[in-house]
């Protein structure tokens, strides 16, 4: 019987995963984690979300998983020699530095007679597939969907039978500790939870961070615990009997996620870089005080900072308030975006840079889909519209809980407003968002 490799990344999970299967499929399979020390100097708060994940899989695996360390360039063809396995198998990678660690690993592998075999990816469609009927890639969202849609995708595949090789040696890792919610089968429970739930009325809900209605499974989709195609298929046998409005929006949101993925594949600069190269470059402050107060929550406005903390809390933050949040940033403190994009990659365990990089620069205005730079949006009046009883607020800003409904958003109109030490607020919006706009003006006429 011939040996294997499953190499596992962000595809931390045995159903519905190709890579398994096809490594299943030639006998004996190693499967095999790498902690690579240039990816986990980022990973800020998600180190032990993976550490956590592993040990939710490595249970899984019946104790097989193997845990090493180092560049995995050097790990896994020590690794392929050492149990004599001809194939290493992995879903695709399709970040910029991903594709270049697997460019090297196969490389090296070939060098000693094995094989690195990608099958899959971590999304539906792999990125690169989908392009215009000119041969070109979408730099925009809303025809990238509609080609995403009639290209389709594979059924999920069924959990393989895996005879796991046992007993080699893996390094030994401190920290693996088991956390709840996490691994494939806390994912999955948790679909079926919101499928029951909250899918009939979140196209409506899902806007409004006080009621906390999304599916929250973004960290789940970031360690590759559930597959997106098994929650499209899910979706799409629901079609009947859940409001189809909420249906294709939890699609198109998926939807995002791919795009991103694909813009990324295709311009792996503008990860940190602004995707929009035309129009000259905007005039940018850098107030390390005033980012200090954005980064801890204490600019003085409510929704904003009730954001920031829940943030700093939960390493999760509602889409809404990522938007409110990010434009805070760039357009009221004028700070260029990956400032924030750094802070949030720092603290989000969904952090994920095709998603972030291109969330952050589609609020900036530097990115596809360019949100026409007039769009600034109002801390206050979108705290009052997606929260309007004020509960978020309440929740995460304790100054401010002494105050009823929606005067939580509106300290200073209130005569005890700031009675629980609530901080001032450190910009007049108005002013900054002019500001904003004439910066913008003049970059555009410089262009
Ligand atoms: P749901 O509403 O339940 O959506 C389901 C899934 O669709 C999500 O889990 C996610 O995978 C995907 N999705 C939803 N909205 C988006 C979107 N706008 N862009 C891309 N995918 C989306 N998402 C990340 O996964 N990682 C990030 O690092 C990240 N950073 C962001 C930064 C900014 C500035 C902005 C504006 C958005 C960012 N997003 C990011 C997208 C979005 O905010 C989160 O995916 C979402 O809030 C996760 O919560 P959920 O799983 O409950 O979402």
């Amino acid at each position: 019987m011939s040996t294997s490799i499953m190499w596992f990344r962000r595809d931390l999970r045995l159903a519905d995963n190709p890579a398994l299967c096809a490594a299943a499929g030639s006998g004996e399979v190693v499967p095999v984690f790498v902690l690579d020390p240039h990816l986990l100097a980022s990973a800020g708060r998600r180190r032990q979300r993976l550490l956590a994940s592993l040990a939710v899989l490595r249970a899984e695996t019946g104790g097989a998983l193997v845990i090493r360390s180092g560049d995995p360039t050097e790990v896994i063809p020590a690794l392929a020699a050492e149990v004599g396995a001809d194939e290493v198998h992995v879903s695709a990678e399709t970040t910029p530095y991903g594709r270049r660690r697997d460019d090297a690993a196969a490389q090296r592998l070939a060098e000693s007679g094995s094989r690195l075999v990608a099958t899959g990816s971590p999304y539906a469609v792999t990125p690169g597939r989908i392009q215009s009927q000119e041969g070109r890639p979408y730099r925009v969202f809303t025809p990238f969907a509609r080609e995403w849609r009639s290209h389709g995708w594979r059924r999920p595949m069924p959990r393989p039978d895996v005879i796991w090789a046992t007993g080699v040696a893996g390094d030994r890792v401190t920290g693996p500790t088991h956390l709840p919610g996490v691994g494939e089968a806390a994912a999955l429970k948790r679909w079926s939870e919101f499928l029951e739930q909250d899918l009939a009325g979140y196209g409506d809900r899902r806007d409004r961070p006080d009621l906390d209605r999304t599916s929250r499974l973004s960290i789940a989709l970031k360690y590759g615990e559930v597959h997106p195609r098994t929650l499209l298929a899910d979706l799409d046998r629901r079609r009947d009997q859940v409001d189809p409005a909420s249906i294709d929006r939890f699609e198109a949101e998926l939807a995002w996620r791919e795009f991103y993925a694909d813009v990324l594949w295709h311009s792996p600069r503008s990860r940190w870089r602004d995707w929009r190269e035309d129009r000259g470059q905007v005039r940018y402050d850098h107030d390390p005080e005033l980012i200090d107060t954005w980064r801890h929550g204490r600019t003085g406005f409510p929704f904003v900072d009730a954001g920031m903390r829940q943030l700093l809390s939960q390493g999760w933050m509602h889409n809404r308030l990522r938007m409110v949040c990010a434009s805070f940033l760039v357009k009221d403190l004028h700070v260029w975006w990956p400032h924030g994009a750094r802070h949030f990659l720092e603290h989000l365990l969904d952090g994920d840079v095709a998603s972030n990089n291109h969330g952050w620069q589609w609020v900036a205005g530097t990115g596809t889909d360019a949100a026409p730079y007039f769009r600034v949006f109002n801390p206050v009046t979108q705290g009052l519209r997606f929260d309007p009883e004020g509960e978020f607020v309440r929740r995460w800003v304790p100054e401010l809980r002494h105050l009823p409904g929606a005067a939580a958003h509106e300290p200073w109109r209130h005569p005890d407003g700031y009675a629980r030490e609530y901080p001032p607020r450190i910009v007049d919006h108005g002013v900054e968002r002019e500001e904003a706009l004439a910066r913008w003006a003049d970059q555009g006429s410089a262009a």
